[in-house]
Formats: C-alpha cells, sequence, structure tokens
C-alpha cells in the first residue's frame, strides 16, 4: 500500500499519451480508455487525456500545465530506448531535477538481458536514468521501467506516473504499482453500471426515463448508440457506502421504464443472453440464413459451450440451395421472390424439419432473407428490406418485415440481432412486442 507519509489525495487525473505515432494517428490509442476504467473504477476522476507529439518542449509543458490542473498524471510511450523516446528526459525538466541511473534498474536490467543471453547496450542503458527525486517502477515483461515522481506547481503537488507504452506492459504494471499508490478520496466514488437495449431507438429512451437523465443528477443516466443496440450507462458519484442501494435503485428504475427492451447488462449481448435462456429450457436453435451469411450461427457460436443450444445452421444463398437444402418450394421463390415473407417461413420451418433428419430436432429455428445492398434494391424492396421468421416446434411461425438503413455490413448486422431479438421475445412470452426498423 501507499507509504504514510503521502497522504495527498487523488481526486482528479489526467491521462497523457506520448508518441509520433498516437498523435498522427497511426495507432488507435487504446491506453487512455483504459487507464481511464480503471482510475473511475478506483475513485479517481479522469478530467482530460492529452496526445503529444515526440517533442521534448511540447512535452514538458504539457507535463507543466496538466500538473497545475489535476492531482494525478498517468502517462504511457516514450520510455522505449530510442532518440524518440523522451518521457524520462521530459519529466526530470519539468520538475527541475537532475536525470541519475537507478541502481537497481541497472542490476534488473543487466540480469534480464545476461538470462537471454544478451550484453546491456548503452541504448537499454538511458533506460534506467530516472529523475533525482523520483523512484522506477518494475516492468517484469519488457526493457523499459516505469517512473514515479512528483512535480510541484503553483504550490501544490501533482503525482506523476509514466508507464510504457504497450499495453501488455503498460497494464500490469498499472495494476502493481500505479493503483497501489494511489489515494483516492474515502467520501466519494465513481461506479458505473451498464445496460444494453435491443429494439428501441435511442431518441425514445430519454422520453422513457424521464428525469433519470437529467444532467447533475445522481445517479445519472447517458445512452449511446451502438451498431444495432443502445447502451444505458448509469453513473453514480458520491458516498461509497451508498453506491450499491443508489445504482441497485436507478437500475430497477431503468428496467421497469425499458420493458422489454434491456436484454442485458455489462458484458452481455444478445447472444448470451439468449444462450442462457435456452439452455435454461433445455432448448436449442437451428439458423436458416441468406443475406447474413452465417452470421447469427457465428455470434451464437463463438460462445463457448454453444453446442448445448446451437444444432447446426445453413447460409443458403442461392434460391436452389434455398431449395435443396431446406426444401422452400422453388414456385414460391419465383412466384414471391427470393426476399419475402413466404420464403422467410419455408426457410425457418424447413430448419425445424432438416434437424429432425439429422436426429438433433431443434426447438427453434430462425431465418433471415434480404437485401443488404449496396446493389439488388428495387423500389418495393429497397436496400435494408428483410425478413426473418422465428419458427418454433409446436407453435406458430412467427414472420417480420425490417426496413434497416445504413451500409451493408451494419444491415447484416442487425438483422442478424434482429433474428436474436425475436427469439428472446419468444423466450420471454413477448412475441405482442414490435422491434425497431420493425413495419
Ligand atoms: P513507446 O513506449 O513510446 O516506445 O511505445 C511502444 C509501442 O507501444 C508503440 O509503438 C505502440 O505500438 C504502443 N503504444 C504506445 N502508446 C500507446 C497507446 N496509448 N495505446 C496503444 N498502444 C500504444
Ligand atoms: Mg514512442
Amino acid at each position: 500500500m501507499a507509504s504514510d507519509t503521502n497522504q495527498r489525495v487523488h481526486r482528479t487525473a489526467a491521462i497523457l499519451s506520448i508518441g509520433d505515432e498516437l498523435a498522427l494517428g497511426e495507432t488507435v490509442d487504446t491506453n487512455s480508455a483504459w487507464i481511464a476504467q480503471r482510475l473511475t473504477v478506483h475513485g479517481v476522476k479522469p478530467i482530460t487525456h492529452v496526445t503529444v507529439d515526440d517533442d521534448l518542449v511540447s512535452i514538458v509543458a504539457i507535463m507543466r500545465e496538466l500538473a497545475a490542473r489535476v492531482d494525478v498524471v498517468v502517462s504511457s510511450g516514450g520510455l522505449g530506448p530510442t532518440n524518440d523516446d523522451l518521457t524520462r528526459p521530459a519529466l526530470a525538466r519539468a520538475i527541475g531535477d537532475e536525470l541519475v541511473e537507478d541502481a537497481e534498474a541497472l542490476a534488473f536490467l543487466t540480469t534480464r538481458f545476461r538470462a537471454i543471453g544478451r550484453e546491456l547496450l548503452e541504448a537499454n542503458r538511458v533506460q534506467t536514468l530516472r529523475p533525482a527525486s523520483g523512484r522506477c517502477l518494475d516492468n517484469d515483461r519488457g526493457t523499459a521501467p516505469g517512473l514515479a515522481a512528483s512535480l510541484m506547481e503553483d504550490g501544490r503537488a501533482c503525482d506523476f506516473f509514466c508507464l510504457p507504452g504497450p499495453p501488455r506492459e503498460m497494464r500490469p504494471m498499472f495494476e502493481r504499482s500505479v493503483l497501489t499508490a494511489l489515494h483516492p478520496p474515502r467520501d466519494r466514488v465513481v461506479r458505473l453500471r451498464t445496460l444494453h437495449v435491443f429494439g428501441l431507438p435511442e431518441s425514445q429512451i430519454p422520453a422513457l426515463l424521464g428525469g433519470l437523465m437529467e444532467r447533475g443528477r445522481n445517479p445519472v443516466v447517458g445512452t449511446s448508440a451502438q451498431t444495432g443496440y443502445v447502451t444505458c450507462k448509469i453513473r453514480y458519484e458520491g458516498d461509497p457506502a451508498e453506491a450499491d442501494a443508489a445504482l441497485d435503485g436507478a437500475e430497477a428504475q431503468v428496467r421497469a421504464a425499458l420493458d422489454p427492451f434491456v436484454y442485458g447488462a455489462d458484458e452481455e449481448t444478445l447472444a448470451t443472453t439468449v444462450s442462457g435462456l435456452l439452455r435454461d429450457r433445455r432448448e436449442t436453435v437451428a439458423t436458416a440464413e441468406s443475406c447474413t451469411g452465417g452470421l447469427v450461427a457465428k455470434m451464437l457460436t463463438d460462445l463457448a459451450g454453444s453446442s448445448d443450444i446451437f444444432v447446426g445452421g445453413w447460409a443458403t444463398y442461392s434460391n436452389e440451395f434455398k431449395h435443396g437444402s431446406l426444401g422452400v418450394p422453388l414456385d414460391v421463390i419465383v412466384k414471391c421472390g427470393a426476399v419475402s415473407e413466404d420464403v422467410a417461413r419455408a426457410m425457418a420451418e424447413g430448419a425445424l424439419t432438416r434437424s429432425e433428419a439429422f436426429g438433433r430436432p431443434a426447438t427453434h429455428a430462425l431465418s433471415i432473407t434480404g437485401v443488404a445492398g449496396p446493389g439488388g434494391g428495387t423500389r418495393v424492396k429497397p436496400v435494408g428490406t428483410v425478413w426473418i421468421a422465428r419458427a418454433t416446434r409446436g407453435d406458430d411461425t412467427d414472420v417480420r418485415l425490417f426496413r434497416f438503413s445504413d451500409q451493408r455490413d451494419a444491415i447484416r448486422e442487425r438483422s442478424a440481432l434482429a433474428a436474436l431479438g425475436m427469439l428472446r421475445l419468444k423466450l420471454i412470452e413477448r412475441t405482442d412486442v414490435k422491434l425497431l426498423w420493425e413495419q
């Protein structure tokens, strides 16, 4: 744990990403988002993210600027052995310290190199330098030790933690050396809970949630649209002792207001939710996909252990395969077109029947046939027209027409989600509910 001598409270944080490749957009900055999430969970509030290129003067200036604004700065990048890696000299200059060689870091690095039969190069020796008043942070995944030091700016101290750029080195160092040195305020935490919504447009959610989304409210709910679904984040900021009750209360309100469209929380997806519902009932599903080419099957089989609930599927792209594999009558295809209610119904019912012949009769079958574009649209069946059917043993087949806007990828993704969404409605006995994009 942190030493008793350092009683500074870390309320606010800045995240600093250092590197030409980040400033130019060649490398996507994943470190900042990860660090911000970890800090937030631990009660330290990130208030700004800054990216700077490998320029000594700019790095020093930004370090000083941030030191005046926040209690802690976590940087990543610029600790490598090459000339463009300037985080060490920048931090020393910002503090007004000399760079000194860290004996322990040097011994550690020498031993590491010897273990792999290599001599320590001068370039690597540079990596054992640290500001005189700072300390090195061990790196057991690479050659660059991290740095910790304090910078006085405008009469207040700001703690700096400088971590290596590669995520696989940065993350363990953050967990081991940064989290343990932080003093989040004891009286205040920030906690998030995420709920996922399928079948409602984002624009309808504020009206349904009433005051829950009003800024300044605590907990407050914010929404963000993803491809095909909407995420509601419930954020609580305040007394740690009240966090769970406040979040539980807000979650129950959101679920009730958006019922039955909330299908999961945090890491859950429509596929995990539907799989769980099927497993609970010891039921199975088969798929018959045209314009999605197997995407529903992929979503289900991405999950380990999916053989419990997924018996198999067909990607029937041509009319011949719809007929040959699933028994869709050719005259129906000719009369109604491959993208039609009758073909969607025949595909789903065909999949159900064919699964019996293989000795693994599915409880449910999902089918999708549509125009994913960009070509192939007509006035009556424009791009984005998709028929989806859910057939269930001993039950009526549910066939729905959807019109999705957007590009091919999004149309296919939304179609696959809508099929899973239709099956979910059946499993929760809410087939009366209409989904977004449904006609
Ligand atoms: P550096 O420590 O600056 O030598 O960075 C080494 C490598 O780490 C870079 O080439 C990137 O691939 C990776 N890296 C650096 N910063 C980031 C970041 N913010 N997000 C993701 N990867 C990064
Ligand atoms: Mg770099």
